[in-house]
């Protein structure tokens, strides 16, 4: 199983999605005039997963995106199972390229706490840090007591004292 995370950060205009496994990161820029509502940024982060899917990812992999967005993870069951009301421009995209991903590949959508959303963890980290590229690999560290995963060492250090330490009895 491949586990892909999307995440849309409206400080920077970002769309992110994480392939945990190759640790590889993909951002896009998404234009503001185009952005709308945060909801936007979710769906392009969704379409720049699935577009990657489709051209680097071996088809025999069973593939589970996982959002933060209840919206989105309700929109991508409407999708599997036909019964998509309202589209525009950008959620027709995705629904097509939802169809094309599912006709040759195992694809899920699952809700995923914010805190847990690695994606979600790289645009919170880059907020303010100068972005290396729109496409680059990172190394975690993950938590050995919970799901965390940070991609600096003394994040974790400071989650494991804060989460796992100081409350513990
Ligand atoms: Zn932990």
């Amino acid at each position: 199983m491949r586990n892909i995370y999307i995440d849309g950060g409206t400080k920077r205009d970002l769309a992110c999605m994480v392939d945990e496994e190759a640790g590889l990161i993909k951002l896009r820029r998404i234009r503001k005039s185009v952005a709308g509502s945060i909801a936007n940024f979710e769906y392009e982060a969704l379409l720049l997963s699935l577009s990657y899917i489709q051209k680097r990812m071996v088809s025999t992999d069973k593939i589970v995106i996982h959002s933060d967005s209840t919206e989105i993870v309700r929109f991508a069951r409407q999708c599997k199972s036909g019964r998509v009301r309202t589209l525009n421009k950008l959620r027709r995209r995705c629904l097509r390229k939802i169809l094309q991903v599912s006709l040759v590949t195992s694809l899920s959508i699952h809700w995923t706490p914010r805190k847990h959303n690695l994606a979600g963890r790289i645009l919170e980290y880059y907020r303010k840090r100068r972005i290396p590229k729109m496409e680059f690999i990172v190394k975690w560290y993950p938590c050995k007591r919970c799901p965390a995963k940070y991609i600096q060492e003394g994040d974790l250090e400071r989650h494991i004292y804060n989460r796992h330490i100081m409350f513990s009895s």
